[in-house]
């Protein structure tokens, strides 16, 4: 049996706002194996970012307040690492793809600068001293720059953020989350602010370089057909809170909660010819001051009168699929 490379139990974070304390995750667990890709969908403000960034200690405390809860990796708690093991972790075991390339570069510095940048600081993390000299980390970033199909690699390592398109900053973000050769790879949805055809070039260059480097991944993304293409597992999340987990068979084709049924129901397919596309009626529940019961009662075509006082548990279906629904086994027989 595989071995899990990150785990998240029972992990509940809030937020300390001016309005008061916004309940962002609640009992979140997530599992993700060796070599395995898991892919992470929900719409807008449903708690998909917030539940990695805590993975690489991003989340600033206060105002970000863990309740309860673990993110183990490799058997550690990553909750309770000290900043000299977190420095050490980031880049070289884990690392992260983040959604606007732009915001994430450095304005002011070339890309040869910043790539070089990290390839020493993560020789210095793994505390390898001065063996590695600016040239060789040069060499090592143009490298990195090839694997990624820059066009003109060298010749971009003097070209700053703001001469590159969309695509090849996205391109020199990949490159910068790989230079540290990582275990594990999170992208956070990170084809959002390119447009279609650069998407699928980024999404086919990440599944590659994967599959070349043997990364476990963590995909987030809104997109449902991103995650039917590349993920091997999906974890649906709705205000906060996981609602369906299972591999992307069982979730796509045996949907066994209502609003991953409702998600699916709103992909347009081209083959129908339907002038409307089916959405989900209403919004996201207020997380200042959450519903008691099911959080997605309130825009559910099932809800029962238990829905709204009573909290749903993962479910166990069959082969390890989960659903958090009052109705799962009866939803998920209904769909077979
Ligand atoms: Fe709908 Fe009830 Fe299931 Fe929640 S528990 S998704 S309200 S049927």
């Amino acid at each position: 049996m595989s071995q899990p490379i990150i785990e998240i139990r029972n992990y509940s974070l809030n937020f300390w706002t001016f309005d008061g304390v916004y309940h962002a995750l609640d009992d979140v667990n997530l599992t993700v194996e060796k070599g395995q890709s898991l892919g992470i969908v929900g719409e807008t403000g449903c708690g998909k970012s917030v539940t990695v960034r805590n993975i690489l200690g991003l989340l600033p405390s206060p105002p970000a307040e863990v309740v309860s809860g673990e993110i183990l990796y490799d058997g550690k708690d990553l909750l309770k690492a000290l900043p000299a093991e977190m420095h050490r972790i980031r880049g070289i075991e884990i690392a992260m793809i983040f959604q606007d390339p732009m915001t994430y570069l450095n304005p002011v510095f070339t890309v040869g600068r910043q790539l070089v940048d990290v390839v020493l600081a993560h020789n210095r993390a793994r505390g390898q001293g001065e063996k590695i000299s600016r040239k060789d980390a040069e060499t090592r970033a143009i490298e990195m720059l090839n694997k990624v199909r820059l066009p003109n690699a060298e010749k971009q390592m003097s070209n700053y953020p703001h001469q590159l398109s969309g695509g090849m900053r996205q391109r020199v973000l990949i490159a910068m989350a790989l230079i540290g050769r990582p275990k594990l790879l999170i992208a956070d949805e990170p084809t959002t602010a390119l447009d279609v055809t650069i998407q699928a070039q980024i999404l086919e260059l990440i599944a590659e370089l994967v599959e070349e480097l043997n990364l476990s991944v963590m995909m987030i993304t809104h997109d449902l057909g991103v995650v039917a293409k590349s993920c091997d597992r999906v974890a649906v999340m709705y205000a906060g809170k996981v609602v369906e987990t299972g591999t992307v068979a069982q979730v796509f084709d045996h949907p066994a909660h209502p609003y991953t049924q409702g998600l699916l129901r709103s992909i347009p397919h081209p083959e129908k010819n339907v002038s409307v596309l089916e959405g989900i009626p209403g919004f996201l529940p207020n997380l200042l001051d959450p519903p008691a019961g099911c959080r997605f009662a309130e825009r559910c075509p099932r809800a029962l009168d238990i829905c709204r006082k009573v909290t749903p548990v993962g479910n166990p279906l069959a082969g390890g699929h989960v659903a958090s629904c009052h109705l799962a086994e009866e939803l998920e027989a209904a769909s077979a």
